[in-house]
């Protein structure tokens, strides 16, 4: 059976339901396919119940220090992990519910729930239906990836979205990788009391920040009782009675660890290998990244990437940037670039990291004459009075232009104060306007002109 529609968008992800939106608003008869569970990601196995889990986490911590706070609770805490579970579940599944009310109420949009596969440039096949449009827009996103590591198909092991049905705590979570997705899960299952060792193959935890940053972060963790394994250069794995064993060195330290779950967490890959785009001509890198240019344009006339699969972010609001730009140029003759987005993100763990810009490695990188300044939290306020002093905010700044290049709030509160700075950089404005600023005491964001005036050149 063919159907023809103005407009066809794949993946009910972070992108396509607000383009679907806008495409019908102006109009256009739009298909929408959706093969598993509306929202995507962010939704059902990402950022919302990830944040709910890290909540009750942070709860179970402030629960245990307590009596720093002069508020005395009689007898060790205990975690309900079935309830931890079921309030993430509960918070989940109202987001999908949500998007999928919201999509299938949609004048003007007809859903279709399956599997698509491109068939040429102008058309889809999701089961018996043959859709035809002339404009397509892909928002597949991405899932865990799974290399090929030694002993892997003989063992098992959790990824993101299996790790989020267990309903209790592990004995020993081993998470084999380092950076973002494994640190939040590392702190939250050793609040909830579980044994932690991150397995990182790599010389230092998330090596994409600064080395300070890196080392502050493994501080923290590592007080809360996470081990943590750097240099793992002979990840290996192979079942043990009390689970897996994996294997971390093939130089120093105990070559072995055995945990009773492993998590893998070794990042991501896009969803377009099954998504017929030869048939249809449309170009990916070599990792399967979908090619666009500044507008998200693929190679093909007529279809365009957004969100995670564009492989120019892998982020909920970069995924609704990719769904702002696109409807802007289509709808609104605007001629927006995914290249004037300032990266900006978080990693919630606790306290939260929040970057904007470059990393101060990056900015020297540059060439750029530089001024930085890095104040502890042990010097805000506002940390103090809450009790929670760890971290640091440090920003670098172009010595000439006298705009904010970067910076980096590991600190409470950092993924909110982070926007005053990312505010002023969309703003292009000189970093002396925000000192200027009469800021609300007592906050993290108060302290932000304070580290601005200490900008100092580099050594
Ligand atoms: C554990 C974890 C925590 C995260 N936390 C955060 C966070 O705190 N903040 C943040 O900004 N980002 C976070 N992210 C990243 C965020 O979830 C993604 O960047 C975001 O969901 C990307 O949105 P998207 O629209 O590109 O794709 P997705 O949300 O992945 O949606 C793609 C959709 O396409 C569907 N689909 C795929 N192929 C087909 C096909 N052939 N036919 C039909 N449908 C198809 C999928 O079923 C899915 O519903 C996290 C990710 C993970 C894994």
């Amino acid at each position: 059976m063919e159907h023809s529609f103005d407009a066809m968008i794949i993946g009910a992800g972070q992108a396509g339901p607000s383009l679907a939106a806008r495409l019908t608003a102006s109009g256009m008869k739009v298909a929408f396919a959706e093969r598993h569970l509306f929202g995507g990601t962010c939704v059902n196995t990402g950022c919302r119940p990830t944040k709910t889990l890290v909540a009750s986490a942070y709860a179970a911590h402030q629960a245990r220090r307590g009596a720093e706070y002069g508020v005395a609770i009689e007898s060790p805490i205990r975690i309900d992990m079935k309830r931890v579970w079921a309030r993430a579940n509960t918070i989940a599944v109202e987001g999908r519910k949500g998007v999928e009310a919201w999509l299938r109420g949609m004048e003007g949009l007809t859903v279709f729930q399956g599997h698509a596969r491109f068939e040429g440039p102008d058309r889809v096949r999701i089961g018996e239906a043959l859709l035809t449009a002339p404009r397509i827009f892909i928002d597949v996103g991405g899932r865990a990836s799974v290399p090929d590591m030694p002993g892997i198909d003989q063992v098992d092991y959790l990824t993101n979205t299996s790790i989020l049905q267990l309903d209790t705590v592990p004995k020993h979570l081993v998470v084999v990788g380092g950076s973002y997705i494994g640190l939040e899960f590392a702190q939250m299952y050793r609040r909830f009391g579980a044994q932690v060792t991150v397995v990182e193959k790599g010389p230092r935890l998330i090596a994409r920040e600064d080395e300070d940053v890196s080392e502050a972060i493994r501080e923290i963790l590592s007080e809360e009782g996470i081990a943590v394994r750097t240099n793992a250069t002979c990840i290996a794995f192979k079942p043990h009675p009390d689970g897996v064993a994996v294997g971390v060195d093939c130089t120093s330290g105990e070559p072995e660890v055995v945990g009773s779950h492993v998590l893998l967490a070794v990042g991501r890959r896009p969803n377009t290998d099954d998504l017929g785009l030869d048939k249809a001509g449309v170009a990916t890198d070599a990792r399967g990244y979908i090619t666009v240019d500044d507008g998200l344009a693929t190679s093909v006339p007529g279809i365009w990437a957004l969100g995670d699969c564009n492989g120019r972010g892998a982020f909920t609001h970069t995924a609704y940037n990719d769904f702002e730009i696109v409807a802007a140029n289509l709808l609104n003759r605007e001629s927006r670039r995914v290249s004037d987005r300032i990266p900006a993100y978080a990693l919630f763990i606790d306290p939260p990291l929040g970057r904007v810009g470059m990393t101060e490695a990056e900015a020297r990188k540059t060439g750029r004459p530089l001024l930085v300044s890095k104040r502890p939290m042990t010097r805000v306020g506002r940390a103090v009075e809450r009790g929670e002093t760890k971290g640091f905010m440090k920003v670098v700044a172009d010595a000439e232009t006298k705009r904010i290049l970067g910076a980096a709030i590991l600190g409470v509160s950092g993924d909110e104060a982070i926007h005053g700075i990312l505010d002023m950089m969309n703003a292009g404005s000189p970093y002396p306007t925000l000192q200027w600023a009469v800021p609300i005491h007592p906050t993290v964001s108060e302290l932000i002109p304070t580290v601005l005036g200490d900008l100092r050149p580099i050594a």
